[in-house]
């Protein structure tokens, strides 16, 4: 088969895969074997970059960095929509409506998706440009961030769609993703986002748009604009825009009058809370589009359209008692238990009430009637306190100075909302948090061991932290509770495997404060060895790419604490890998060492991505901005004037991509 043809094939197949995992929800293959065409398919594409398709299923992990996001004026307006909050609102509309156009009306009523709009634009199938709405007009072309959203069609299916249109929609962030990302985030000991909302809305202006790609957006699309449309009705609008590979939730519904809405709204007034995503309204349509142009549009919003707000749900309960937890980085979240009360159909006896700050701004205190509310976020919120029915006698709340676990004083650092138990070494959720870290999927993947086994050992005094977990010796945990010979022997073999696991998953697996999965693999690759990285000095960790004072100051301040150090030097004897892999360092050459690059512009042949990936791979280093220390500036396209400047001024030579290349060769 000729190579076209076959890079054809596996991308037709790779994109109806995931059409059926990301837009059906109803995958058919195995991530793995997903990934491994996709592999076969970039091969082939790097071979053949004649082939190349900006719109190929390979171009969905990102790279492409954007500095400056261009200004896009809309070819059709992004209007707001009016706001309703009551049957007489609707009924009004209603009879505004009638005097306005002819015959019976009949409305779509759809749920109103609470994300960031987005304004897709597809030529022949094919997808060309995302906008902003921005202020309706004008807006961002955030395209390269949108195309690794995997809900976006890169390619339409089927055959009838208009030549050109607009496709408009909302960028939503699924509750189980946002929690997740936020798990990550204090895992990382990174503050946790406010709400999936302005996380969806922010991730749209990230400037790595592989960034973009590891956040689980999605798109969910409502309404198409353009020139000669193949439908009469919203109705069927929705339903041409499904077939077309498009994400619509199926939750629309024809209503044949103004109780017919209400039902609609009343139902998912309650029901919102199960769906997977924040919703927080309901959008009305007159549902012919004749009728809709006859409407025709105010300044601000179409007059055939209508939001209909839920109002957040609100109840208010005895605030009993502030508790507070410490994380495994010894974070402290103060916690709200409540009298259990009824909200959104179900019973809540805690609200989390973020930090001192927040307590502060609302002078929230124990025994206060407070006001509690679900939103968005999965768990409800202390909005506000009752002060009418406060206690004469109450004092404002003290915040916590002392560790609950370990009675150690707490430290809040300059500009951080969070306290921090400073005992990392004998707190014990810090300790159990620790370990349960080290073991956990990502990091060490020890089979056989699960979180709670980690606290039961723990609470035995079998182990103090994850060094210890490679003396243990099976007559130890045979007396555990629950602990049969079985399950031991498999613990302490998943233990004797895990010494196989790789360099940057030991490194990430040590719980340094900010060091990620993302950021130990670059630290790895850049040091090679824990020695090197052990040695490196402030300087020399954020002339790392994507390393800054935050993570620098994190690391050296781990290394400093000779209980760490300790720690290491034992996990080094039982065999752990505490090096590169020869195959990962073979992979690369010492041809740039010494040498540090700053990248700037668009490149043709290699992403920016790839760039530094040479660099790095090659012994070079990468650096954001130009200083003496610099050795080349590579240009690209597009490249910012004021670098240009600087390195000129520093003598600092600019080479192209080519000549890059050539250096390597
Ligand atoms: P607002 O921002 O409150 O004026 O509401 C208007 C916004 O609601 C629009 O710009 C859309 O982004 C958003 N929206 C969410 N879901 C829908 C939907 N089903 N139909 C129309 N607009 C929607
Ligand atoms: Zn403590």
């Amino acid at each position: 088969m000729q190579v076209k043809e076959t890079i054809e094939q596996l991308s037709n197949e790779l994109r109806l895969h995931n059409y059926k995992y990301y837009v059906l929800d109803q995958p058919v293959i195995s991530d793995y074997e997903f990934d491994q065409k996709l592999k076969e398919l970039e091969e082939l594409e790097k071979k053949h970059p004649e082939f190349a398709d900006p719109n190929s299923p390979t171009k969905r992990v990102g790279g492409e960095v954007t500095k400056n996001f261009a200004t896009i004026v809309h070819e059709n307006r992004m209007y707001s929509l009016s706001n309703s909050y009551s049957k007489e609102d609707l009924i009004d509309w209603e009879t505004r409506l009638r005097k306005l156009v002819d015959g019976p009306i009949e409305y779509v009523c759809e749920l109103k998706y609470d994300g960031a709009s987005i304004s897709l634009t597809y030529e022949n199938g094919n997808f060309k440009q995302a906008v902003t709405r921005g202020d309706g007009t004008q807006g961002d072309d955030v395209t390269t961030n949108i195309r690794t959203i995997k809900s976006v069609p890169l390619k339409l299916k089927g055959e009838n769609f208009p030549s050109k249109f607009d496709i408009r929609g909302e960028i939503v962030l699924p509750f189980e993703g946002f929690t997740q990302m936020n798990q990550e985030r204090l895992e990382n000991g990174e503050e946790p986002y406010a709400n999936p909302r302005n996380t969806a809305s922010g991730s749209l202006k990230l400037q790595d748009s592989a960034e973009v790609a590891k956040r689980p957006l999605e798109c969910l699309l409502y309404n198409i604009t353009g020139e000669n449309l193949p439908f009469k009705t919203q109705l069927e609008s929705l339903q041409k825009a499904k077939e077309w590979g498009f994400k619509v939730p199926q939750h629309f519904t024809l209503a044949k009058s103004i109780d017919e809405v209400l039902a609609y709204v009343n139902y998912w007034n309650e029901e919102r809370f199960q769906l997977p995503y924040e919703t927080d309204g309901v959008v009305i349509k007159v549902n012919n589009l004749y009728q809709q142009e006859e409407l025709g549009f105010t300044a601000k919003s179409p007059r055939w359209a209508m939001a209909y707000k839920f109002k957040a749900e609100q109840v208010s309960t005895v605030l009993e008692e502030i508790t507070y937890q410490v994380g495994r980085t010894g974070a402290i979240t103060p916690v709200a238990n409540l009298q259990p009360v009824q909200l959104a159909g179900t019973t809540v006896k805690r609200a989390s009430l973020h930090n001192a700050d927040q307590i502060e701004k609302l002078d929230i205190r124990e025994k206060d009637q407070v006001f509690v509310e679900k939103g968005g976020e999965i768990i409800p919120k202390i909005v506000g306190v009752d002060f009418a029915k406060r206690n004469p006698d109450s004092q404002p709340t003290q915040y916590l100075t002392h560790c609950p676990e370990c009675q150690t004083e707490l430290v809040r650092k300059e500009g951080e909302a969070l306290h921090f138990c400073p005992n990392t070494t004998s707190c014990p959720p810090q300790v159990i948090g620790r370990i349960q870290h080290f073991i956990s999927r990502k990091a060490m993947d020890v089979d056989g061991l699960g979180g709670e086994t980690v606290a039961l050992l723990v609470n035995e005094g079998l182990i103090q932290n994850y060094a210890d977990l490679y003396t243990l010796q099976k007559e130890q945990i045979l007396p555990l509770e629950r602990m049969a010979e079985k399950s031991a022997q498999n613990l302490i073999e998943g233990i004797e495997k895990s010494k196989q696991v790789s360099f940057e998953r030991v490194l990430f697996a040590l719980g340094i404060r900010y060091v990620g999965e993302t950021v130990a693999k670059k630290l790895a690759k850049a040091f090679t060895s824990i020695e090197k990285l052990m040695q490196a000095s402030f300087e020399e960790l954020i002339e790392v790419d994507e390393i800054g004072d935050r993570i620098a100051e994190s690391l050296l301040q781990f290394f400093e604490v000779d209980a760490n150090v300790e720690i290491i030097k034992r996990l080094q004897s039982y065999g752990l890998q505490m090096e590169l892999s020869e195959e990962l360092q073979n992979q690369s050459s010492e041809k740039l060492k010494g040498q540090t690059f700053v990248i700037s512009g668009v490149f043709e042949k290699v992403s920016r991505k790839e760039l530094k990936e040479l660099i790095e791979k090659n012994g070079g280093k990468n650096t954001g901005s130009i200083s003496k220390k610099t050795t080349f500036l590579i240009a690209g396209d597009q490249m910012g004037p004021s670098k240009k400047e600087k390195a000129e001024k520093l003598g600092v030579q600019l080479i192209s991509e080519e000549e890059f290349l050539t250096l390597l060769d």
